[in-house]
């Protein structure tokens, strides 16, 4: 894949994924494209050498892999991970909120949302929504209202003097968007809107509203920036930037050699869930991929873990180490934490040097200030319960998780052609 077209199709992806629902759906269809074949958890598998597969858990994780052609126990696995989820607002259980006439909704604060860009922006909603349907079957369905329907407006400069000295946003009270405008003997609840909108969209027949998952998601797609086009903005790019680049890496590779992709959801909020990455999922589809050559295949195999990283921001050089600014547009980052935040040691940061250098790309590293806590990533977590080796990466990014995020434009595809040669090496350690 060429790189313009690479990032082109970048924007496509970010754009038909609001949801880590959606990311999961749209690449299932492209994993359906290239043939790969859908395991259920629920039934017995049997495996073929040289194919690929894919597992889909709670509709928002995914693993896929290729078996490739040699005994894995002899020859390891090639893996990446990633996560599906960012920060967002997500829709309360009981949202309507009805105040001087406006229809709000309330919402929950999902993960580290910096919360300030919510404000002024045209927001739609999407999401999982779980239905009795006309015949009486419980039943899932994705939602996306895919234009403007929300609004937080900010308030005014002359009301409030200190508003670039000293706003603080209250999540509970100054959040709720205003979504419609209503007269006061309405009676309207949003789960009638849901099943408005389902019927809108997919003309299903929704006789009662069961459960939902729904966040607002900045309407506003995904585009080129810069005077010469040298960046991406975009919401969730942290992470869906390196779903997308693992899911081209494996897309790619067709070789004999067995690699796998990870997506996670629920890293925003420590993982911890049965689709999370500190949950089963990866080992019990490595349980039931590999059997007895379990751990022989772990030990012999590599995980690369791709999540974005801070590039160095012009306006506040002193927040990075003098020594490791990452700047945008100049090459994956390698993270190092010696405190085990990041997964990445010394062998693994070299195996990805050493193709990245053969194949003539750049690379960066970083650490965080000594005087600063850092973040963390489903690397540590996926090293700690599997036993496999492991490279923390990513993206230098401005802005994670605000609304939007802005990233270089070479530094998806040059991750990508690193993990493309990584997927398809005869020996990763
Ligand atoms: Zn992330």
């Amino acid at each position: 894949m060429e790189h313009a077209e690479f990032n082109k199709d970048l924007l496509k992806f970010l754009n038909s994924s609001p949801t880590p629902w959606h990311a999961v759906a749209t690449m299932k269809v492209q994993l359906d494209a290239a043939g790969f074949e859908e395991l259920d958890e629920k039934d017995d598998w049997s495996l073929e050498p040289n194919q690929g597969y894919y597992a889909i858990r709670n509709g928002s994780s995914i693993v896929a892999f290729r078996t490739g052609t040699r005994d894995v126990s002899a020859s390891g696995i090639r893996m990446v991970g990633a996560h599906t989820d960012s920060p967002c607002l997500k829709v309360k259980p009981n949202p309507e909120v009805r105040r001087k006439g406006f229809f709000q909704l309330g919402v929950e604060v999902y993960g580290g949302v910096l919360l300030n860009p919510w404000f002024d922006r045209d927001l739609s909603l999407a999401g999982r929504v779980t239905v009795l349907d006309e015949d009486g079957e419980v039943r899932d369905t994705l939602l996306d209202f895919r234009k403007p329907v929300a609004f937080i407006p900010s308030l005014a400069i002359h009301l409030d003097r200190e508003a670039n000295s000293n706003r603080t946003v209250n999540p509970q009270t100054d959040l709720p968007p205003v979504v419609m405008q209503v007269p006061e003997s309405d009676t309207t609840s949003f789960a009638d809107l849901l099943r408005q909108q389902i019927a809108t969209e997919s003309g299903m027949k929704v006789r009662k509203v069961l459960g939902y998952e729904l966040s607002f998601y900045d309407a506003s797609e995904a585009s080129f920036i810069g005077l010469r086009d040298e960046f991406i903005a975009s919401a969730r790019l942290d992470n869906l930037l390196s779903c997308y680049i693992g899911l081209q890496s494996l897309l790619k590779t067709s070789g004999d050699e067995a690699a796998l992709l990870v997506c996670n959801d629920h890293e925003e909020v420590g993982s911890m869930s049965a689709e999370g990455a500190q949950g089963p999922f990866l080992a019990s589809v490595l349980e039931r991929w590999c059997g007895a050559g379990k751990s022989r295949a772990i030990a012999r195999s590599m995980m690369i873990s791709a999540d974005n990283a801070h590039g160095i921001h012009p306006n506040y050089m002193d927040k990075h180490d003098e020594n490791h600014g990452p700047q945008l547009n100049e090459g994956p980052v390698i993270k190092v934490n010696h405190n085990q935040r990041y997964a990445t040691n010394s062998r693994s940061a070299a195996v990805y040097r050493h193709i990245s250098d053969e194949l003539g790309l750049p690379h960066q590293t970083f650490v965080v200030r000594s005087d600063m806590g850092c973040g963390s990533t489903i690397g540590p977590l996926t090293a700690g319960n599997l036993g496999v080796t492991t490279l923390d990466i990513g993206v230098p990014q401005f802005g994670m998780h605000s609304i939007r995020e802005l990233i270089g434009t070479e530094d998806g595809y040059t991750l990508f052609r690193v993990l493309t040669e990584f997927m398809q090496r005869d020996r990763v350690l």
